[in-house]
């Protein structure tokens, strides 16, 4: 039997995706063995996520109303990509080649339930498109059956609005491969050959 503090704990742990109960055990006594000043600093950033929140305007992970990327007046705002989740932000941040705004969509379509698109923040982009005067918005869906659908979706919403171009990232990336996973130079490659859909 482990103390009470410890158990819960690994109950904690163990209610994270990808991790089962015995990493869990694993990764506790992990931090047993860590000294104060580093449990410190984790518990500290643990309790600091709660004050974390979604930017009010692209729904990325945000300190503040505004996320570090529609705070920033050097991006680009004739252009908006949009992403499932804000991982993947991350990964095309990473390649630096993107300088526009962001939308994250928060999922994709899974099925054609009203209720679940509902979920998604397609409104808010059709409205932000029309609002900010967008020139291009790069759908930047993962390519799997759902990204796919969800992307067609979005094309059909948004080719009515006029002088809106609505690009798609090439192809250079396996099927079924997440933008979050992709290497920088597959997602540089995939951005700068963006296909008009
Ligand atoms: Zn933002």
């Amino acid at each position: 039997m482990y103390p009470k503090s410890f158990e819960k704990l690994i109950k904690n742990f163990s209610s994270l995706p990808s991790v089962g109960p015995k990493m869990a055990e694993r990764l506790v006594l992990h931090l047993f063995k860590q000294n104060k000043e580093d449990l410190e600093e984790f518990a500290t950033n643990l309790s600091k996520i709660k004050e974390l929140q979604h930017c009010k305007k692209c729904f990325n992970i945000s300190e503040g109303d505004l996320c570090e990327i529609c705070k920033n007046t050097s991006r680009k705002k004739e252009a908006l990509c949009v992403v499932e989740d804000p991982l993947d932000i991350i990964s095309i941040e990473r390649t630096r080649i993107y300088q526009g705004l962001y939308h994250v969509l928060g999922g994709t379509m899974e099925s054609s339930s009203a209720k679940k698109e509902s979920e998604l923040k397609i409104s808010e982009l059709l409205k932000r498109v029309q609002d900010e005067k967008t020139k291009e918005v790069i759908l930047a869906m993962n390519p799997t059956t759902e990204g796919d659908l969800t992307a067609l979706y979005l094309k059909r919403k948004l080719q009515d609005i006029e002088g809106l171009k609505v690009t798609r990232l090439a192809r250079g990336m396996s099927t079924g491969g997440d933008i979050e996973y992709a290497d920088e130079l597959t997602l540089s490659g995939a951005l700068t050959n963006r296909k008009e859909i």
